[in-house]
């Protein structure tokens, strides 16, 4: 058994969390839309590969996202083990009135604005105050249900039509959004434009900015960097990751930028490098390889091709 030395391991956490976001941010952003059926098998297969968070789908406009359409049909066919958590997206108020219709099968609300103006506009088209306006609305009244709540702050790293994204601004929002009552915070790096360099600054001055709520790193692959990041940014003692399997979906502004980090290759990182995710690889790579199947072509995620690392060697 090969274990990483202490002085190699460094001051890293001993353990992370993971949210599995692939049945959202992956099926949102896959061409085809996907049958209910086969979301309920993949998410149940996710719910027992040890991962603690998925985020399910999202409550939005069917016409806007037709992929997720059947999101409540989902959320109300899963069969969910008590220790996992389970997220919704909500966009607004009247997303959030559609899911607490479900309120019972959920336990934890995302929320998502936009660093760069120009992002937020081609996305929800509204402006970032627009938004955050709304969202301290969304936030409260989750909050009143009892719920868990999250927001993810997208281009926090850099936008694809306005480029530079100031760090201050971003870390402004969060503050912002921590004083609307979340509970967590999240920084996107929407089209993967981030490098470890600059996610290691970001989030330790986060982490000196923002107090008493968890923040969590989310990364893309676009450019290949997404777990270069996702290292740069555990250094700093981040311990809460989202992911998705396969390496599913992206973002759909602008169209072509692909790629969350893939869950399997987060898990076989970092498990290797000792710090645990609980996540068990061979039975998430069996949902990978699952949903896979269901798209009918090759995915992005590198430990689904390679597989897991076999030390004891693959003949013995
Ligand atoms: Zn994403």
């Amino acid at each position: 058994c090969l274990s990483m030395s202490d002085a190699g391991r460094g001051s890293l956490p001993e353990s992370v969390r993971i949210r599995e976001v692939g049945p959202r941010d992956g099926f949102q952003n896959e061409p085809e839309v996907i049958a209910t059926d086969d979301k309920v098998r993949l998410v149940n297969a996710l719910m027992r590969t040890g991962l603690k968070r998925v985020e399910v789908t999202s409550f939005v406009r069917a016409d806007v996202i037709p992929q997720l359409a059947d999101g409540a049909e989902v959320l109300a066919q899963i069969d969910r083990p008590s220790d996992v958590e389970l997220s919704v997206l909500v966009p607004n108020e009247r997303g959030l009135d559609n899911a607490l219709a479900l309120k019972d099968r959920f336990q934890h609300v995302g929320c998502f604005l936009s660093a760069s103006e120009t992002h937020n506009k081609a996305n929800v088209n509204r402006t970032v105050a627009e938004s955050l306006e709304g969202l301290r609305t969304v936030i409260a009244r989750a909050k009143g249900e009892g719920l868990r709540v999250a927001t993810v702050i997208a281009t926090s790293f850099g936008c694809p039509y306005e480029g530079h994204v100031d760090q201050a601004r971003v870390l402004d929002l969060a503050g912002e959004l921590a004083a609307a009552g979340c509970d967590e915070l999240g920084f996107g790096d929407t089209t993967g434009m981030a490098n470890p360099v600059q996610v290691g600054e970001f989030f330790t001055a986060a982490f000196e900015q923002l107090e008493g709520v968890e923040l969590t790193a989310h990364f893309h692959n676009t450019r290949g960097q997404g777990l270069a990041n996702a290292l740069a940014a555990l250094q700093t003692g981040c311990r809460s990751f989202e992911s998705s399997f396969g390496e599913l979906g992206g973002c759909p502004v602008p169209a072509g930028a692909t790629g969350n980090i893939a869950t399997e290759d987060l898990v076989s990182m970092f498990e290797e490098m000792g710090v645990a995710t609980g996540v068990d690889l061979g039975a998430l790579l069996g949902a990978a390889r699952d949903v896979r199947d269901v798209l009918g072509r090759p995915l992005g995620s590198h430990t689904l091709v390679a597989g897991a690392i076999d030390w004891h060697g693959a003949s013995s």
